[in-house]
């Protein structure tokens, strides 16, 4: 029998939608007959400091998109550890946006691009058989030939399917202020609470609100072992109080979030996980350029399964792995263990001495750097930083 749909995607976050609007492009028929599922009624809110760096608006250009919504430009990455600070400068590096327009924005291009979308319509219940897929809300019950959970950090897929868990989960707190921050055209990222046992670091991004540009503020901590136990709230408290912003004035969120796990399956048979689902960069805990081009990866294997018609995925976790993102992600989860440990700071330092650093992190961010490049090219220069021959931080 017919299924009623080919793909069933779980969730209309960036990588759900990103993985239709992909499909649109390599298999149009396929995405006609592609079902997006959202919990939530578009437009969600979406709690989320919205930087979408390069690599993220590289993907949304490859698919002939102009973002859509009102977007902050970032030229400037400033990064600070204790007294020094160091700065990475150029076009393009990244856009601040408001999630909840944002990702609305995407499902409904997702939608103009042939895909059907039921939004607030809660998957309760999957069950993938050799035949197909049933997946069940709480509105009716869909079949399909696969499925992709793009049901971000807390997937609910993952649990019903009993998928391995994560063994990172990183935890974040967070603000929105009505204030611009210092300079409307940074991003900025403070490592100094690494002395203190935080593994990762606070940030102030420029947001843009209806009224003009606010910010958000917040902490991130891998989560890992041996980061700092317990409650973060005073350390934030301070660090807030230092930037002249009153904890209790504000409305605090705590959330988690899901790294990609080291050797984790990211597909099983006529089942693929996609984003957050999966898992993202656990050194800055950056999701959305990675859901992005997530779901551009696991449209192409759909799209590989329906002409061959063998819906196993095999393969697929290896494709994953070589892919850019996959190395990114394996760099990321590298230079993570690397960096979040007690030595942390030091290293930090010297990463940021070494020479051409900046410029290199500058084309990373705007997505002009294969990974492969990367680290071919990171280990030279991380020794000429040790040996104190490249660039400094001054003094801020
Ligand atoms: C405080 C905070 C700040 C962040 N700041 C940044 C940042 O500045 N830049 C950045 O790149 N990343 C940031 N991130 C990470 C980023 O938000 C996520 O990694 C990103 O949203 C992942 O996209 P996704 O499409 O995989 O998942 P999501 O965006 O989480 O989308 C998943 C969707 O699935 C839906 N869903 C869940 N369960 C079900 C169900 N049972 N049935 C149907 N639908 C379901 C949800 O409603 C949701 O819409 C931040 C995260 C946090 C918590």
């Amino acid at each position: 029998m017919e299924p009623d749909f080919e793909v069933i995607v779980v969730g209309a976050g960036p990588a759900g939608a990103s993985v239709a609007l992909h499909l649109a492009r390599l298999a149009p028929t396929l995405a006609r007959r592609t079902l997006l599922l959202e919990r939530a009624t578009l437009p969600r809110p979406k709690p989320c400091a919205g930087g979408v760096t390069g690599k993220g608006l590289a993907v949304l250009g490859g698919l002939g998109l102009t973002l859509g919504v009102p977007a902050l430009p970032i030229h400037r990455v400033e990064v600070s550890l204790g007294a020094q600070r160091w700065a990475v400068e150029a076009e393009g590096l990244a856009v601040t946006v408001a999630r909840g327009a944002f990702d609305h924005w995407l499902a409904r291009e997702a939608v103009a691009a042939g895909a059907t979308l039921h939004d607030g319509e809660v998957v309760t219940g999957v069950v993938v058989g050799e035949a197909g897929v049933r997946v069940a809300t709480a509105r009716g019950t869909y079949t399909a030939r696969c499925l992709v959970a793009a049901d971000g950090g807390s997937s609910t897929v993952r649990k019903l399917l009993a998928w391995p868990p994560s063994t990172h989960r990183a935890r974040l707190l967070y603000v929105e202020t009505d204030g611009p921050p210092e300079d409307v055209a940074t991003l900025s990222l403070d490592f100094t609470p690494m002395a203190a046992g935080l593994h990762g670091y606070l940030w102030d991004f420029p947001s843009p609100l209806p009224t003009g540009v606010g910010c958000h503020r917040g902490l991130y901590d891998r989560g890992d072992e041996g980061s700092r136990r317990g409650n973060l709230k005073p350390l934030f408290r301070d660090a807030l109080a230092a930037r002249g912003v009153d904890l209790d004035a504000c409305v605090l969120g705590g959330f988690h979030e899901r790294e990609l796990a080291r050797g984790v399956a990211v597909a099983r048979p006529r089942l693929l996980l996609a984003g957050e689902a999966a898992g993202i960069d656990p050194l800055f805990g950056e999701g959305i350029a990675q859901a992005l081009a997530h779901g551009g990866l696991v449209a192409a294997e759909v799209a590989r399964v329906a002409t061959s018609g063998d819906w196993s995925f095999r393969g697929a976790a290896g494709r994953f792995a070589r892919s850019r993102l996959g190395l990114e992600l394996a760099g990321g989860r590298w230079l993570a263990n690397a960096l979040y440990q007690p030595r942390g700071p030091a290293r930090l330092a010297r990463l940021f001495a070494a020479p051409g650093i900046a410029s290199l992190a500058a084309r990373h961010l705007a997505g002009r750097l294969h990974p492969a490049v990367l680290a071919m090219v990171a280990p030279p220069l991380l020794a000429l930083g040790a040996l104190g021959l490249g660039w400094r931080g001054h003094p801020a």
